[in-house]
């Protein structure tokens, strides 16, 4: 098991702790064990570049994790877009101007507080330091006995409650050694050792209790050059959202669309930021994928003078304020949750307090799922007023108001922000559907089942379908017919190899919700079964009898 751990538990500057402090409870972390060692050997998810050693923070996805965000993208841009009247889609630019990142603050603010060890050089987020109590033990500097050299350097460690004082020695010995890997430990003559006690400090490492440097603000984007020459004037970045470009991008959409606020524009694309420590599995990646909708709404003023008409969509009404439409996308986007398989339980709200909220928030709130290492957020959905279209306008010098033919007034819209991440979504619904439970077989025997009870609209396969045996050309031939019925539908894995119960419980790990079996019967052995299969549900076990000609109807009402 440790080695299916092992690519995110330490590896290389930054990557402290990968399970967060929250991951208290063994049992949960023996879940999400196994869980990532399912991914592997399923082939959901795989270390970027493993066969180099990984690549902190980046990840990639097999064959069964592939299909399974491809069909959760689908979904979210069908309930986003295509089912509605009022919200249109965008594919932009990864690369963008540098000035936009100029105008939304990620330039000068989109950054965390970050800490290095004086003695290994980690990195640490400074907001993720677990606080410690203990004794900390200063030194004014030391002499190398050998050379008779004396380092004029402060240097202090933490000594947490019950360690032997010759720990923070050690510790301090290696600081003042450091560049000098030849000098003994036994010939650094520590100067002018003091301790204090402390209490619930967060300036040493929680490793090994050096002291760490200040907190400096370490900016999260990713940062390259345009064209041949790397200066200053060819800087761009790696967009850290994908929220900026359709805002950049509003008067295009509107313009050739013919929407009318309130309408939305919504993206799905990839996003990058430069964590300090990536960790909790595929959760804080470097490199992860967005699902973001900015829906553009009339300020409060101007709501206020519109007719109260229903608009495009039911359950709408044109002359909502923000507070409707910031509850209306909260409901619409729990509903959504709840449609790909995650219930409402395993959900749960964080609204942000007002000392939280940035400073042109009106209100956010962070839906977040139960993980096996803590409750953390899937998705943020804010009321942003109009900040971000007014400071395009006034750093691109290009009007973003809209001209309201209803009140005849213009102005710049506000927006709601339902932003959510497309990998954390999937390591929720992994995380949701892997389930173990103690089966009996045919022979009575007790085993271990392992199943992924993924909904059957996000499920990577549809359907298994099995020929009974592979050495009867009849059974095979049946059965590739009943492959290609389906097909053209759905994502269909076909399988002879092996007893049917092992092909049964493949199919099972990879969470695929049903199996179909080509037996005798099908072949009309029993002449009022002829044509007839097997359909086997992954969740119950239990099986069926089903004429072919119903079987694409069946399915094609459980997955969509
Ligand atoms: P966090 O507080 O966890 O860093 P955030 O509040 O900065 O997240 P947003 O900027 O609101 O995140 O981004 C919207 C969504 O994008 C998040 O809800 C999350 O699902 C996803 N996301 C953000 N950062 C990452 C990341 N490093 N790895 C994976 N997904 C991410």
């Amino acid at each position: 098991m440790q080695d299916q751990l092992q690519p995110f538990l330490d590896k290389g500057n930054g990557d402290s702790r990968n399970f967060a402090p929250d991951m208290a409870e063994p049992k949960q972390t023996d879940r999400m064990e196994k869980i990532v060692s399912l991914c592997k050997r399923r082939g959901f998810i795989f270390q970027s570049s493993e066969i180099y050693g990984g690549i902190n923070g980046f990840w990639d996805y097999g064959p069964l994790g592939a299909e399974l965000k491809r069909n959760v993208k689908e979904k979210w841009w069908r309930s986003m877009t295509q089912d509605r009247e009022d919200v249109v889609g965008l594919e932009a630019s990864i690369i963008m101007h540098p000035k936009i990142w100029e105008a939304s603050g990620h330039t000068s603010t989109f950054s965390d507080p970050m800490v290095d060890c004086l003695l290994t050089k980690k990195r640490f987020r400074a907001d993720q330091i677990e606080p410690q109590s203990g004794t900390v033990y200063k030194y004014t500097g030391a002499t190398i006995k050998t050379t008779g050299t004396t380092v004029n350097k402060p240097f202090e460690a933490l000594l947490q409650k019950g360690d032997h004082p010759d720990r923070a020695r050690k510790v301090a010995r290696q600081f003042y050694a450091q560049g000098n890997a030849e000098i003994p430990l036994d010939q650094i003559d520590l100067l002018g050792e003091e301790t204090t006690p402390v209490e619930n400090s967060t300036r040493y490492n929680p490793e090994n209790g050096s002291l760490l440097t200040d907190p400096r603000p370490f900016n999260l984007m990713f940062k390259t050059y345009v064209g041949p020459i790397e200066s200053e004037d060819s800087v761009a970045y790696l967009r850290p959202e994908t929220a900026q470009a359709i805002f950049v991008q509003f008067k295009n959409v509107l313009d050739s669309s013919r929407q009318k606020v309130p309408f939305g524009i919504c993206q799905i694309g990839k996003a990058f930021r430069n964590e300090i420590n990536p960790r909790n599995y595929t959760f804080r990646s470097r490199e992860f994928e967005q699902m973001e909708l900015e829906f553009f709404i009339k300020s409060d003023e101007a709501a206020a003078k519109t007719p109260a008409t229903a608009s495009n969509n039911p359950g709408t009404q044109a002359n909502w304020g923000w507070e409707q439409w910031h509850k209306y996308w909260v409901d619409e986007r729990v509903k959504w949750y709840e449609s790909i398989g995650l219930d409402r339980n395993t959900l749960d709200f964080y609204w942000q307090k007002k000392e939280e909220l940035a400073h042109y928030a009106k209100a956010t709130v962070d839906i977040l799922y139960k993980f096996p290492f803590g409750t953390q957020e899937l998705e943020g959905i804010a009321a942003r007023g109009n900040f971000d279209l007014s400071q395009h306008q006034q750093f691109s010098g290009k009007s973003m108001e809209y001209f309201d033919e209803e009140t005849k007034e213009r102005f710049v819209p506000h927006v709601i922000e339902p932003s959510a991440g497309v990998d954390r979504l999937i390591l929720a619904l992994i995380c949701n559907a892997f389930a173990e439970e103690e089966v009996t077989d045919e022979k009575g025997n007790k085993e271990t089942r392992v199943v992924m009870r993924f909904h059957p609209r996000i499920a990577p396969v549809k359907v298994g379908v099995f020929p009974l045996l592979k050495n009867k050309p009849e059974l095979v031939k049946k059965a590739m017919e009943v492959r290609d019925l389906l097909r053209p539908h759905m994502n269909v894995f076909y399988d002879e190899a092996g007893a049917i119960g092992r092909r049964y419980r493949r199919q099972d790990e990879a969470g695929t919700p049903y199996g179909i079996t080509i037996d005798f019967d099908t072949l009309g052995e029993k002449p009022e079964l002829k044509d007839t299969v097997t359909l086997r549900d992954r969740d119950s076990m239990k099986q069926e009898r089903m004429p072919i000609s119903e079987l694409l109807a069946f399915l094609l009402s459980k997955i969509r």
